[in-house]
């Protein structure tokens, strides 16, 4: 019998033994049940914490929110199953929800529009690291033996008249049983919706469900509009007409580098030893910031947020991706733009601007199929140096260089960096992070670090060579952190509101050629000052767009002068030199 044709034909007596005759509506309550038990054990954690099970009363809320998640899916599925669509419906939940509870219970992930975003821009490469035996086993139980259970299913069809009826005694039931589940319990979960409003992403499959709907309505509104054009007024400021050499802006936009684990920021280990011996050296020029705020908790959320004048302050997703971002507006202005992408690309912010990808780059001996290692990302810069140097006029626009890291991703860190920077031992080097301790967790994290730190170090070596040709400057800041199993959190992605700070903790430096401040009329002195202050400065990604626009000297009223963290230190007249 085909999974998907009921068999209305079928006489009661000639059915199979092996069949089992039931109803659409005896089928959807069973699902349901299955779900309340198998798949939303995180939920009621959750919704449970703090209550312990000596008292009375936690039984009762307990009992409560089963209840409620199982008339919540009774009644969603009574909405849309009848006879024809209720196995398709069934198959397609099922194995997807059987997916949805492992990654919710091995990461603590929540199933929010964000999240659900996040995850339909996943790359394969991305995907791949992400599959596990253990996830495989659990997919095998939870969606293999329901499906088996649902194949036998021969649905029991009643008279049209008698089967409306019958469909609406259940909807008037299971909405009766919320009712009555939430009225048992109203004080408890009143405040437990109003203080953790985000618990509701956990309630499986109506999370997953209701985000996607709200993601994919969300981008056809978005996809029916044009990107609007903002900072039209952008343009470039004094100091460009008078350069006698070339100028470039490097940014690199570091992956999950969470500020906890960075030695430059005091971590107990040294993950940053090449870095901190450029700060070490006299005179350097090498800035960290060690009270970083991310604008987001995935890359989805924080890459449009930190190249958009609106920032995490006033945010507002839907106009972010829905504007230019700060590529296209210096780039109007006449700046030079190029991402450089060694991850899932650049989220909208480079659309229609000159992009390329380090695996499609010559980048030899640094990338396995689709994945390279960061150095890809620098692996040309002193060609491309030259390049700049030699088409050089004076007064030309200064040219804006994107980085895009693959950095710390998870969970495969091990994946991350070559042998040389496995020093932190044993590391754990299983694509399924729950097969090491926290240890070894910790460890191949770290080692991850000491490769980005080789890749920043070398990358300002290389600039520094060519100071006497050409003025540059270095932005590095990841997009976001990462939990590294504290609280039983693993990766990151954990709504804002209730993320923790090594989510949202970033490390972030900045580092200048010898003549780029004179020749921009800054002082770098006092740049580092401010950063050095006890306590530190606190920094967000809110700040990168005007000091961005401060760096290159683009012009706008979309400029904010407080959020340029070089605008104090910056010489009257810009442009002007110093001394
Ligand atoms: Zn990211």
């Amino acid at each position: 019998m085909s999974l998907f044709k009921s068999n209305p034909a079928a006489a009661p007596g000639s059915a199979s033994r092996l069949t089992i005759p039931a109803t659409v509506e005896q089928v959807l309550l069973a699902v349901s049940l299955l779900w309340a038990l198998t798949a939303n054990r995180f939920f009621f954690s959750a919704a449970l914490k703090g209550r312990s099970f000596d008292d009375p009363s936690a039984w009762g809320f307990a009992a409560a929110m089963v209840v409620l998640v199982l008339a919540l899916h009774l009644f969603l599925l009574a909405l849309v199953a009848n006879r024809w669509t209720v196995k398709p419906l069934l198959v397609v939940l099922i194995i997807t929800t059987a997916f949805a509870s492992w990654f919710m219970q091995a990461f603590g992930v929540y199933l929010d529009p964000t999240m659900v975003r996040n995850t339909l821009r996943t790359d394969p490469a991305e995907a791949s690291e992400l599959i596990s035996a253990a996830l495989l086993l659990h997919v095998l139980i939870y969606a293999g033996l329901p499906l088996l259970l649902l194949w036998r299913v021969r649905i029991v069809n009643r008279p049209w008249r008698r089967a409306v009826l019958v469909r609406l005694g259940l909807i008037v039931v299971a909405v009766l049983a919320m009712v009555a589940s939430v009225m048992a319990v109203f004080q408890p979960f009143s405040s437990l919706m109003r203080n953790h409003k985000e618990i509701r992403y956990l309630i499986t499959p109506s999370n997953y469900v209701w985000s996607l709907g709200s993601t994919l309505a969300a981008e056809a509104r978005g996809a029916a509009k044009p990107r609007q054009a903002v900072g039209l007024d952008a343009a470039a400021g004094p100091s460009w007409a008078g350069r006698t050499k070339p100028k470039v802006v490097v940014m690199v936009i570091g992956e999950t580098a969470r500020a906890a684990n960075w030695g430059l920021n005091g971590y107990a280990r040294q993950t940053t030893p090449q870095l901190a011996e450029i700060a070490a050296q006299p005179g350097s020029s090498l800035i960290s910031f060690r009270d970083v705020q991310a604008c987001g908790t995935n890359t989805e959320t924080s890459l449009p947020c930190m190249f958009s004048a609106i920032g995490r302050r006033d945010y507002d997703e839907a106009r972010i991706r829905g504007t230019d971002s700060l590529l296209h507006i210096v780039a109007r202005a006449g700046v030079g733009v190029q991402w450089r992408d060694n991850q899932s690309g650049c989220k909208g912010v480079c659309d229609g601007l000159p992009n390329d990808a380090v695996s499609k780059v010559n980048a030899p001996g640094l990338c396995e199929g689709e994945r390279c290692l960061d150095e890809g990302l620098i692996a040309d810069l002193d060609g491309r140096l030259s390049e700049v140097v030699a088409g050089f006029k004076p007064g030309a626009a200064p040219q804006f260089w994107l980085m895009h890291q693959l950095g710390n991703h998870g969970p495969s860190y091990f994946r991350r960096y070559p042998p040389a920077f496995k020093r932190f031992v044993p590391a754990c080097e299983k694509d399924d992070l729950r097969l090491c301790s926290k240890e070894e967790i910790a460890n191949a994290y770290d080692n991850a670090l000491l490769y980005t730190d080789h890749v920043l170090a070398s990358l300002i070596a290389k600039l520094k060579s060519r100071a006497a040709e050409v003025d540059t400057v270095l932005l590095y800041v990841s997009d976001h952190g990462e939990s590294l199993g504290e609280n039983g959190l693993f990766l990151h992605g954990i709504p804002y509101a209730i993320a923790p700070d090594v989510q949202t903790r970033v490390p972030m430096l900045m580092w200048a050629s010898s003549s780029f401040a004179n020749s921009t009329g800054l002082d770098w002195d006092c740049l580092r000052g401010r950063a050095a202050q006890t306590p530190a400065t606190p920094v967000s990604h809110d700040h990168l767009f005007h000091t961005l626009m401060g760096l290159l000297d683009v012009r706008s009223t979309l400029l904010e002068p407080s959020l340029d963290l070089a605008g104090q230190c910056r010489v009257p007249g810009n442009g002007a030199v110093l001394k």
